[in-house]
């Protein structure tokens, strides 16, 4: 195939997908690409980024009205990095409001359905991502992961999505959510396809103070699916209560497939499991409390009409502009920030976050990964979640730790619940040791 004639491909089989599932918030018509000739294994294969990744000149909404008719004025690194590589975009993807869920169902775009069953949500945030490439309307999307939105839609929707090491990535122009915990990483077919496009997406960038000076490149030419002498962790803690027993048996099945590929497989205690969702949601809204302070009716987007004063400007704006999950979040951030309450809160667990990271750190003088689930169901119903936050908070358990640890993880297909529905495995790695995690997912595949 050519280039063109693989964007109308890709745009055909949007056309042909979108009504169903709503994967997408934009389309966009590319440019034609370039002359054929290998600028990078990248060039001219179509792609497309969630919204809340912004692209100069294409809409960026995040899924909120506040940003509703929002339009940068310059591209994300990582679009930067994509543009020059020949990346081809076709558009902004679909997710929760903000980042902010595990469903893509608080969109005010509408909810995602999942390509496998169209009553079911495809995961969250990143739903429109994992669902475009499961329904085959882009061959990789770039998602973003505060605590497990690349990871878990991928799972639900049966595909290969990496969250890598945090500030190997820059998250500049990334709308923030948790600064602390978010990165960007791509959600593809395979381990393979993650590590090309990662070999694009990493590397330093002085535009994010926190990015790392770290080698990056070469990720996809060193994969050899060599797991000889690997020894890998099995946290039983992360097998135990509220895991369906179908995804507990999937995980122990693909923890055997890695055996046969000549890795060891123990398992472990990880006590620290049961403080990191808590842990993680208390940083998180902390952090997005502070994030979205920005988003008043005065700089960006949307503002709200008949306001008298300043004051009633930013109250309207933003009681009208931002949903239900969002203002939720703002609320608990700001509580546990606020005076009287930071020590018994924010700063609790903030030594909470640490002591979740020394445990992963003593793990990794064990263990070169760890293999756990991803989430303890298949892909739920579409609506449930709404009516149980909390339910949909504790559903995070198995992803926001390697968030609040800095780690990368990936998540793979390992397999098929009664129902049909796609289960995915998790493997993490120490921090930096990413080509290591793309390895085993490369040797399981
Ligand atoms: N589900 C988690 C949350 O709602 C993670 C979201 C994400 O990684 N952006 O915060």
């Amino acid at each position: 195939v050519t280039r063109q004639e693989a964007v109308e491909a890709a745009l055909s089989r949007i056309r042909a997908a979108q009504g169903a599932n709503n994967a997408f918030i934009t389309v966009t018509d590319p440019p034609v690409p370039a002359a054929e000739g290998a600028v990078s294994p990248l060039a001219g294969v179509p792609m497309a980024y969630k919204d809340n990744i912004c692209t100069k000149g294409v809409r960026t909404t995040c899924a909120s009205r506040i940003l509703g008719d929002f339009t940068p004025c310059y591209d994300a690194t990582v679009a930067e990095r994509l543009t020059a590589a020949g990346a081809v975009s076709l558009g902004k993807l679909n997710m929760d409001e903000f980042a902010m869920g595990s469903t893509s169902e608080t969109s005010c775009f509408g909810a995602v359905k999942n390509p496998w069953d169209l009553t079911r949500a495809p995961g969250g945030s990143s739903g429109g991502a994992a669902a475009a490439v499961a329904a085959g309307e882009v061959w990789y999307a770039i998602g973003s992961d505060t605590g497990g939105s690349i990871r878990q839609p991928a799972a639900y929707c049966g595909v290969t999505g990496m969250k890598p090491t945090y500030g190997t990535v820059s998250r500049y122009g990334l709308i923030a959510y948790a600064s602390s915990l978010d990165q960007m990483g791509p959600i593809a077919r395979s381990a393979a396809d993650c590590a090309a496009v990662l070999d694009i997406m990493m590397g330093k960038d002085v535009r994010d103070a926190t990015s790392l000076d770290a080698p990056a490149g070469g990720l996809l030419a060193s994969l050899t699916g060599d797991l000889r002498g690997k020894r890998i962790g099995l946290p039983v803690d992360c097998l135990g209560e509220g895991l369906d027993p179908e995804v507990r048996a999937a995980v122990l099945a693909a923890a055997e497939v890695l055996k046969a590929r000549g890795a060891t497989v123990e398992e472990f205690a990880l006590p620290v499991m049961e403080y990191v969702v808590p842990a993680y949601y208390i940083i998180a809204c902390a952090e997005a409390s502070s994030n979205l302070s920005r988003f008043d009716g005065v700089k960006y987007g949307w503002r709200a009409q008949d306001y008298g004063d300043l004051e009633e400007l930013y109250a309207k704006t933003r009681t009208q502009g931002f949903g239900t999950e969002v203002k939720r979040r703002i609320l608990l951030g700001t509580f546990v920030l606020s005076s009287g309450y930071y020590d018994a809160y924010y700063k609790k667990a903030l030594q909470t976050k640490a002591v979740i990271k020394a445990a992963f750190d003593g793990a990794f003088t064990k263990y070169d990964l760890l293999l756990t689930p991803v989430a303890p169901t298949t892909a739920p119903k579409l609506g449930e979640s709404l009516s149980d936050p909390l339910k949909m908070y504790l559903s995070d358990i198995y992803t926001v730790s390697v968030n609040l640890a800095g780690l990368p993880g990936l998540s793979m297909p390992c397999g098929f619940d009664q129902k049909g529905l796609p289960i995915g495995a998790q493997l993490i790695g120490p921090a930096l040791g990413d080509a290591a995690v793309l390895n085993a997912a490369y040797g399981y595949q």
